[in-house]
């Protein structure tokens, strides 16, 4: 049994044609999970083989836009592909529910305007919000998502996610410079999936808006410290900032190979990870 992640956005806040926005798809026991849904989720999800119907839950590591812009676009795709009323399961930190309450009204003409169109569409979409605290989330058939506090101040709460199945461990971290939480996370981890920020690339950037990130992002360098602390077996990094070049993979692994012996990913959309 493994745990198979598809890293379906790798790009930071600004657009860039070749990076959608946060989401990770995990694939672990049957059940589809997908962490985060940023700009051109569902594109991304397709090209994985995976419709917004077959998603179990959607997981969210926080309430920044680029981690949620596109939650819209997989709650309508959700809704008008189920055959009967089927609930999709959104699970995110305090104040969750404040946004999906704002999506529903935001999509109150759309859903109106099918509903009086289609005679067999009689339900609106079923979202079942449940707002996380740190401990086990999920937990059927063996596996079990875990969640922790993660640090990403000013914005908090903030949590990261661990996905266990037959001892076998992979962690979706989401935005947060190195914590207690996240350590708890990434012990003994198979996979750590961490956002990532080269603070020695951003610090040249002469923009104050741009250079107020590094404060609350792991360095590629904290990134792999944590990953070495944790004793994980391959670092996946991702949502990279600044928006790396062509052929800069190298370079960023470098970087996180001063502080980490493991398995190092340098993420692109739609790699596969397996734990
Ligand atoms: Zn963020
Ligand atoms: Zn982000």
């Amino acid at each position: 049994m493994t745990i198979d992640v598809v890293l379906l956005g790798t790009g930071n806040p600004l657009p860039d044609r070749d990076r959608a926005g946060a989401a990770t798809l995990v694939r672990a026991g049957g059940r589809t999970l997908l962490f985060d849904a940023g700009r051109g989720v569902c594109l991304r999800l397709v090209a994985a083989g995976v419709l917004p119907v077959m998603l179990d839950a959607v997981i969210l590591t926080h309430l920044h836009s680029d981690h949620i812009c596109d939650l819209n676009d997989v709650v309508t795709t959700q809704w008008v592909m189920s055959p009967a009323p089927k609930s999709l399961r959104i699970f995110g930190p305090p104040r969750t529910r404040e946004v999906i309450d704002g999506l529903r009204a935001m999509l109150r003409p759309d859903v109106e305007y099918r509903l009086a169109h289609h005679a067999d569409l009689t339900w609106e979409p079923q979202l079942d919000v449940i707002e996380a605290t740190p401990g086990v989330v999920v937990d059927e058939d063996g596996l079990r998502v875990v969640a922790a506090r993660t640090d990403h101040r000013p914005v908090e709460p903030t949590l990261g996610y661990r996905v266990e199945l037959d001892g076998k461990a992979v962690v979706i971290a989401g935005d947060t410079v190195p914590c207690a939480g996240l350590d708890e996370l990434c012990a003994d981890a198979d996979v750590y999936v961490q956002t990532v920020l080269r603070d020695d690339l951003v610090r040249m950037v002469p923009m104050q808006r741009f250079v107020d990130t590094i404060d609350y992002h792991s360095t590629v360098a904290q990134a792999a410290q944590t990953a070495a602390r944790g004793g994980v077996r391959t670092l996946v990094l991702t949502h990279q900032v600044p928006t790396p070049g062509i052929g800069a993979a190298d370079e960023w692994i470098a970087v996180a190979r001063e502080h980490f012996d493991g398995e190092i990913v340098f993420g692109e959309d739609l790699a596969s990870i397996s734990a």
